[in-house]
């Protein structure tokens, strides 16, 4: 049967293929009450599904052993084993059944939990890290139980269909991974338009539908799918007409985009000649090729949290250094700016523990900057690293978070004693690196004094500038129809910060979402702005807006508009700005 879901449409494009549910089998499980006599009966089911469990991982094993298979896969079955043998999860849920007279996934949960929380306590990474492996192996039994087998065995699948990928919720770490898999699309039933899975996903080109609420329980396993990440509509199981009309619509979108890439060569330069730098935003070093692709002007930022995410050990320098480095070099003559470590709120690592998600409210927490100078250790490894790559290319150091001038010259004072550091080694470094701070924090836009004062440059980061100022939090899909970068507060310090920054001489640049977004080149210009930094997949249809501006035309206007404080009467003055060619 043909139906849609809705949720928020975060990465453009149309997704056709089949569905893969990642499970988290704790959210499906319901309680319910058993008779007496029903008990025995559900005990046999959960040792029948164990049974049924072990058998599949047996079975599978053999193929492991099977000549040039990997011997991790080997390994990771005979540990799924050794857990699913474990009496703490098999023994203590039989009885629980009976005591609680609870139904048998419930039970097995209620254990899983437990011993999870026996692992969380533990030291060591790697062994805390397997708190995962009894998750998954859990899940495999609570799957049996619900009716739903996983299908472990190699699906019969056409080599060119899309996996499309439906999960409850998925972290940015999650997110990255899909760099290295052919994943079509994806779908959400939790995270706001700016999360960062958002924005890895529209870095990755890959059509998202996030915050459907309950799109996972009505969509099974291999159902055919299609994802219109532009409208934000996820259309399961659709009749060959409606099949037909998205590959047309698939085509069209091809089209486009290939007209857009005529734009490479042209110079990114307005009506009246004023040349406008346009960036790109990148999360990994490989992410350089797609910089080259549209011929950026450089990195306006590189989000190294991303070098943390997905592995139990931190980098050390040596492997920053060697990352940082690759980056400068793959782009002769351009300038990178790198990023300091931004870990905490949605963006977690497991190699760092206590970032920024452990207190009550992890946004207003120990975040970027603030966890920086909180592990000095880690910041001074980080800022030596990107300091050696400065002498491979021209690097810009940017500070997340600033709110507080004790925080920027504390920032100041470290990166002082990186380069003490580097001399003392003999290493070299490029002296005069300029050290910008990102204005994302309302507090650091209202009093820029410090800022303009102590830095080189600005970088505004207009993603959480507009998640403090609207206090709102970016990855919750509750709140996200309230997230709105035309509110005039928001517009108000995006153009206070560009104009103070004009008049103290400092470049100021935006590498917020606000800056990859076409119908809002005109805006920004209008109030100044002459530097954009945005995911590469959006800079020939920024580049095609900077093409048809006129700043002279755009300042007036836009200046009128930031007068206003009705939201239609923004938007009306915006859609005006765009529809004619200034
Ligand atoms: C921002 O906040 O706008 C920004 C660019 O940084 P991030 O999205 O990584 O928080
Ligand atoms: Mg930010």
């Amino acid at each position: 049967m043909t139906f849609s879901i809705f949720g928020l449409a975060v990465s453009p494009g149309i997704a056709i293929g089949r569905a893969q549910l990642v499970s988290h089998a704790t959210l499906e499980v319901a309680q319910y009450q058993l008779r007496e006599r029903d008990i025995a009966a559900e005990q046999e089911r959960l040792d029948a599904a164990f049974d049924t469990v072990r058998a599949e991982l047996e079975a599978l094993r053999d193929e492991a052993t099977a000549p040039g298979s990997p011997a991790e896969l080997e390994a990771f079955l005979d540990l799924n084993v050794l857990i699913l043998a474990d009496p703490m999860l098999v023994d203590a849920s039989r009885e629980l059944i009976a005591e609680r007279r609870c139904n048998a996934e419930w039970a097995l949960v209620q254990q899983m939990e437990q011993l999870v929380a026996q692992f969380d306590e533990i030291d060591d990474a790697y062994l805390r890290e397997r708190r995962q492996d009894i998750v998954q192996a859990v899940e495999r039994v609570i799957k049996v139980l619900l009716g739903k087998p996983r299908k472990i065995s190699k699906r019969a699948r056409d080599k060119d269909e899309l996996v499309i990928v439906i999960a409850h919720d998925l972290s940015p770490a999650d997110t990255i991974q899909f760099k290295n898999l052919r994943i079509g699309g994806f779908v959400t039933d939790l995270g706001g338009a700016t999360s960062h899975t958002a924005i890895v996903a529209r870095s990755l080109a890959i059509p998202a539908v996030v915050g459907m609420h309950h799109a996972r329980p009505l969509i099974q396993d291999d159902d055919l799918l299609i994802v219109d990440g532009a409208r934000g509509v996820l259309i399961v199981d659709p009749d060959p007409r409606v099949l037909e009309e998205y590959r047309l619509r698939q085509g069209t979108l091809e089209l486009e985009r290939s007209k857009l890439k005529r734009l490479k060569t042209a110079r990114a330069a307005t009506l009246d000649g004023v040349d406008i730098s346009l960036q790109a935003n990148i999360e990994l070093p490989q992410d350089v090729d797609g910089v080259k692709a549209v011929d950026a002007d450089g990195v306006g930022l590189f989000r190294t949290e991303f070098l943390f995410m997905n592995r139990d050990e931190l980098p050390n320098e040596d492997e920053q250094f060697e990352a940082y480095r690759a980056v400068a070099k793959a782009l002769p003559g351009r300038s990178v700016t790198i990023r300091t470590l931004d870990i905490g709120a949605d963006k977690q690592a497991r190699s760092l523990r206590g970032a920024g998600n452990s207190g009550p409210n992890p946004a207003l927490g120990l975040r970027a900057i603030r966890y920086c100078l909180a592990e000095p250790q880690i910041f001074l490894a980080q800022l030596r690293a990107i300091l050696r790559a400065s002498h491979y290319g021209r690097i810009r150091l940017l500070i997340p978070m600033l709110a507080h001038v004790t925080e920027i010259e504390q920032a100041l004072a470290m990166i002082q004693m990186a380069k003490g550091q580097l001399r003392e080694a003999r290493q070299r470094f490029d002296e005069q690196i300029e050290i910008g701070g990102m204005i994302e924090i309302p507090a650091a836009a209202l009093a820029l004094g410090p800022f303009l004062s102590r830095l080189n440059f600005l970088s505004i980061g207009t993603n959480d500038l507009i998640q403090y100022t609207l206090a709102i939090d970016r990855s919750d899909e509750a709140v996200a129809h309230l997230y709105d970068p035309l509110h005039p507060a928001v517009l108000r310090l995006i153009a206070q910060t560009i104009q103070a920054g004009q008049r103290a001489g400092l470049p100021v640049s935006v590498c917020g979402e606000m800056a990859g977004d076409p119908q809002l080149t005109r805006l920004l210009i209008g109030m100044g702005l002459r530097s954009f930094s945005m995911h590469p997949t959006q800079l020939f249809s920024v580049k095609q807006a900077v093409l048809g501006a006129d700043t002279a035309l755009l300042t007036a206007k836009v200046t009128r508009l930031l007068r206003y404080e009705e939201p239609d009467r923004i938007r009306e003055q915006l859609a005006r700005l765009n529809a004619a060619a200034h």
